[in-house]
């Protein structure tokens, strides 16, 4: 049986209001509110999209201050008749925040933790606190907030609330709807309603109450017929708050909270002010059990007897899963610890609690079990909780892995969380498999076994055939579900894509009954139209962000010569397979950019603040325009034509660019690998050739090409820094801050002084090998810091390294690195072919290239790679290393030996952003652990705000001393007698400006920890 199918004669969900009514709110909204208010077309492209396969352009967007604004907004939209779409992380997997609405984002602002009642364990929480950030304030307290969403980095308290969301440890906690307690929300007509204990409800919220009851009592035989009995039910609203069919009663006291009719409802019933959690004690133990399987079909037909144990979770990692794993060298060595020979799957079992023996207990009861079902043998157990921490960390990574598939067939979440009683997963899953087979893709299965809700999303390509292949695949997976007697909607919601299946589980009467609420709470229809009642065609290819050619507005990349090479994009893949095509045979009209900058999945990972680097401009500005995915966002809309023509060198992407500092912490953190600043290179380069460079971009992007005339000069140069005027002048007609002082110039480069380094010739260095290197040393710290240049051959010298240094006619080889940062990849190109020429005969002899700078000999390894300049550049990348890394090489190599004297002091290390996203971090502190005494301590930071230029461009000086405020100078503060490491120069640059402190390259402190020759 189908869905009951929406009317295509249905309204427009896509249509705008007029443009003078969008006018005049914005203007009013702008006179009436204290929030940010944004309808320029950017803007509203960035909120367009959530997690989801959709898009759908907003009339605009208000990025509240209080909630007071919020008032205001809803009053100024009701009068307007312009509906309203509330927001909070948008990770949304089926469009619940894409709509032609006012999208209100709470995320920003709305972000309190307004209350903890230890004793009660309950806290008062503004709608767009972030889960994690929450469970940071509750872990003092020893309590926590327990529905542990994968994306609990960045999903807020309204977003759960509104989507009824589920974590891993469901089957011991429940869902939102089992932890919400109360909560305070604009209904349409303005009025502020307290949502809470029916038993105790007054005015508006009493009627409600009633009203709901009624509702349900008339319907009690179509909820009896219809309503699935399971834990994971998210679909429709929670008429059943009454009589409760979830598995888990909803309150612990078999009360009944009219929140609770909130809790799931998308945004649109009302609009969240504040939310009343119930917390829970934090586990003070943990332990787990791996089940291997020789056949998936054993594991799905075990997990019905494994919860009656009481595990805390129960997940399921796939035969493919494993292979990815074991195919990552990061994650494969956590992987094997788990496995025992090729197992078809794994399921991790965690038991949780206060009692670690008790727990062990538990564990060995379940190695029992397995005995008991025919799998001896079968378990690893891990009762210490760091292995444990490394596993779940591969379990998350694993959709990171499958969700970076290049190619425009992606994995696409539609029906990857349909719930099936746990006696049913084996036959479920094993029909869904066919179910694919017979589309011509496969699915990739993992997650909640515990609650029979797995996650599959089968390969397509919604651009061409994929809406009809998704119509088809969710008609099979469905009539499944009603075989089995499951829920269609388990755990992401229903938005646009489940919004039509909400009919089908529910059948007409319920259906009515929903409407009837959405009527009694929003009767003109302000909340979220189209959500839940009234809902579009799933497969609506109007709605779809990649349109596709029968769709009104098809989506199309607009023909464009990149400047760098992006062919590895440009591939397609073959959905049963995952192989991908040949890079440039993709078919892309910008050569495989475009498909770069669509990587973006929109998954919001971008938003964290945990532990790494991405992203730090949003993390001091927290605005989408400032993040990852809202500069992928803007690159997409720009390059597809959706921002008007020539948008890509545009002012609209300059901006969303402007306060990306290049960190590469994207590259690294992003789950599909999305690398904002070679992108932001690309567009620097495009802009360069239509508008010229800017007087700024020559000084600093031809800085390499001057410095060696420039530095015979240094009185005359460092002036700047010395006359007031001069600063003043740099900052009016250069945009140079006026705040920094620059790299002094010096007249003793490392070039001029080369002769106190002790270099051999290159006939001597080659015949010295494997005991020789070659040190490249770069424009900044050859220029202005020789002496870190000096150092790092002294301390080569002294293990007993032979060392040349490649140069052109007595100056500097340059990685071209400011050049690409400046747009000018001609001029990089230029620069790198010189220094390939000087360093190739070296590489291909097998010897090391030993850099200092962090990003300039990364260069070697990065974008000298899509220059052009073909596998030469491949064959120097592979002996490019950092000093610290190749130190490392030696040392296990066995050659490696260095009398170095005891260090008494604290030492503190900052590693560059280059250095983390390369994992070149943990050799520095390698290193230095080889320092007798040290105990180099590692400061958890993002970018250090510098970031080569950035930092000196005066429109960038708060946001620049925001970024190193935020965990880098506080931390050096704190040990003030402690000696600071950082390879960077800007880096160090950045703690002498902002700390006062002279930070050193390693290279430095291992001379100044030479044993002097006796
Ligand atoms: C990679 C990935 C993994 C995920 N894993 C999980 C998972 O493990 N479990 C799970 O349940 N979900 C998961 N999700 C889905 C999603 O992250 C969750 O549903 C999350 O709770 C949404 O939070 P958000 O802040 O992004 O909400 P949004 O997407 O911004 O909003 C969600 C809904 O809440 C409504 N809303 C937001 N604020 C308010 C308010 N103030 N008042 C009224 N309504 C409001 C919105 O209108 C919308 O309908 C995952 C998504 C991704 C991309
Ligand atoms: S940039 Fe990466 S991390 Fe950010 S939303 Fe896109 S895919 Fe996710
Ligand atoms: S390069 Fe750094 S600043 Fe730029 S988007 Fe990536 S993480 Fe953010």
């Amino acid at each position: 049986m189908t869905a009951l199918r929406p009317s295509d004669a249905r309204q427009d969900s896509t249509a705008l209001p007029p443009n003078e009514v969008c006018e005049r709110l914005a203007r009013e909204l702008r006179a009436h509110t204290q929030g940010e208010v944004m309808f320029d077309a950017a803007s509203r492209g960035r909120y367009a999209t959530d997690a989801s396969i959709y898009q759908v352009m907003p009339v605009g967007v208000l990025v509240p201050r209080t909630a007071e604004d919020v008032s205001r907004a809803l009053a100024i939209a009701r009068q307007l008749k312009v509906p309203v779409l509330p927001r909070g992380g948008g990770t949304s997997q089926c469009g619940q925040t894409t709509g032609a609405a006012l999208v209100i984002d709470c995320s920003k602002h709305l972000r309190r933790v307004l209350a903890v009642d230890v004793e009660a364990r309950r806290a008062t929480v503004e709608p767009g606190l972030v889960l994690d950030h929450l469970n940071a304030e509750l872990r003092r307290h020893g309590l926590w907030y327990p529905v542990d969403v994968s994306t609990s980095a960045q999903a807020t308290l309204g977003g759960m609330a509104g989507n009824n969301s589920c974590g891993s440890r469901s089957i011991a906690y429940g869902n939102m709807v089992h932890n919400v307690a109360g909560a305070s929300a604009w209904l349409a007509d303005g009025t502020l309603v307290d949502f809470g204990a029916v038993a105790a409800a007054t005015g508006r919220a009493q009627g409600i109450a009633e009203f709901v009851r009624r509702l349900a009592e008339q319907h009690r035989s179509e909820i009896e017929a219809h309503w699935p009995r399971v834990l994971r039910r998210v679909g429709g609203y929670n008429l059943d708050l009454f009589d409760p069919r979830s598995e888990r009663p909803y309150t612990s006291d078999g009360s009944v909270n009219l929140a609770h009719l909130l809790v799931g409802s998308e945004g649109t019933l009302a609009f969240t002010k504040t939310l009343t959690l119930q917390l829970a004690e934090l586990p003070r133990a943990r332990v787990l059990g791996v089940l291997n399987f020789g056949r998936f079909h054993d594991a799905m037909a075990s997990a019905q007897h494994i919860v009656k144990l009481g595990p805390t979770a129960v997940e399921l990692v796939d035969r493919t899963m494993i292979e990815l794993a074991l195919a990552n060298p990061a994650f494969r060595p956590v992987i094997e610890t788990a496995l025992i020979g090729r197992p078809d799957a794994i399921l991790l079992v965690e038991f949780a609690g206060a009692d670690k023996a008790a727990l062990l207990r538990q564990l060995q009861a379940l190695v029992e079990l397995m005995g008991d079902l025919g799998h001896p043998g079968s378990v690893v157990q891990m009762p210490d909780e760091a292995p444990q921490k490394a596993l779940w960390e591969v379990r998350k990574a694993g959709l990171n892995i499958m969700m970076s598939l290049k190619g425009d067939g992606k994995p696409v979440s539609f029906i990857e969380d349909c719930a099936v009683p746990l006696a049913h997963l084996a036959d479920y899953t094993d029909a869904l498999t066919e179910v694919f087979t017979r589309h011509g893709t496969r699915g990739t299965w993992y997650a909640h076994a515990s609650v029979g809700t797995l996650h599959v999303r089968p390969i397509l390509d919604m651009r061409r055939d994929g809406a009809a292949k998704m119509r088809a695949i969710a008609d099979e997976a469905a009539a499944l579900v009603r075989r089995f007697k499951g829920a269609y909607s388990g755990e992401h919601g229903d938005g646009l894509c489940r919004g039509e299946w909400i009919a089908w589980q529910f059948g007409p009467a319920l259906t009515q009954a929903f409407a009837a609420i959405k009527r009694e709470l929003d009767p003109d229809g302000l909340f979220s139209p189209g959500r839940i009642v009234d809902p579009p065609r799933m497969d609506d290819g109007a709605l779809f962000r990649f349109a596709p050619a029968d769709a009104p507005r098809p989506y199309r990349r607009i023909p464009l010569q990149p400047a760098l090479d992006w062919s590895a994009w440009n591939v397609q893949n073959d959905p049963l397979t995952e192989r991908i095509t040949a890079p440039g045979s993709g078919g892309d009209a910008t050569q495989g950019f475009g498909m770069a900058v669509e990587m973006c999945n929109n998954n919001g990972h971008c938003r964290k603040f945990d532990a790494g680097t991405m992203c730090p401009s949003y993390r001091v500005t927290r605005d989408e325009q400032h993040l990852t995915r809202g500069r992928a966002n803007t690159l997409r809309l720009a390059l597809s034509g959706q921002l008007g023509p020539d948008a890509l060198t545009g002012d609209a992407v300059a901006e969303a660019l402007d306060l990306c500092v290049s960190c590469k912490g994207c590259k690294r953190d992003c789950p599909t690998g999305v690398d904002m600043a070679r992108m932001k290179i690309e567009v620097a380069a495009q802009r360069r050739a239509r508008h010229g460079a800017s007087l700024f971009d020559r000084l600093v992007g031809g800085l390499p090409d001057y410095a060696h005339w420039a530095s015979r000069l240094p009185a005359l140069m460092n002036l700047r820094d010395r006359l007031p005027v001069a600063r003043a002048l740099t900052q009016r007609w250069l945009g140079l801050s006026a705040r920094r002082t620059l790299p002094r110039w010096r007249r003793d480069t490392f070039w001029r002084t080369r002769e106190r380094a002790g270099l051999a010739t290159a006939a001597q260095t080659l015949a010295a090998a494997p005991m020789a290197a070659v040190l490249f040393v770069d424009t900044f710290n050859g220029c202005f810091v020789p002496g870190i240049a000096h150092d790092a051959a002294r301390v080569l010298r002294a293990a007993g390294y032979t060392l040349h240094s490649a140069t052109r006619d007595g100056a500097h080889l340059c990685c071209g690195r400011t050049h690409l940062a400046s747009g000018d990849v001609d001029g990089a190109r230029t620069h790198l072919r010189a220094l390939l020429d000087a360093l190739l005969p070296f590489a291909d002899a097998g010897l090391a290239i030993v850099g200092l700078e962090p990003s300039c000999l990364l260069t070697l390894r990065d974008e000298a790679l899509v220059l052009g300049l073909g596998e030469r550049a491949m064959r120097v990348a592979k002996q490019a290393l950092l000093f610290e890394e190749f130190i490392v090489r030696e040392q296990r190599a066995g050659r490696w030996q260095l009398a170095l004297q005891p260090l008494d002091q604290p030492l503190l290390v900052h590693g560059h952003c280059h250095q983390k996203a390369f994992d070149a971090v943990s050799p520095v502190m390698e290193v230095l652990r080889t320092v007798p005494g040290a105990r180099p301590e590692l400061i958890d930071s993002s970018c250090c705000g510098m970031a080569g230029a950035f930092g000196y461009q005066s429109h960038h000086d708060d946001v620049s001393m925001a970024m190193a405020e935020a965990a880098l100078l506080p931390a050096i503060r704190r040990q003030p007698e402690a000696l600071v490491v950082a390879d960077g120069t800007s880096c160090r640059h950045q703690i002498a400006d902002g700390a006062g402190r002279q930070a050193l390259h390693v290279a430095e402190l291992l001379a100044r920890q030479l044993v002097p020759r006796t």
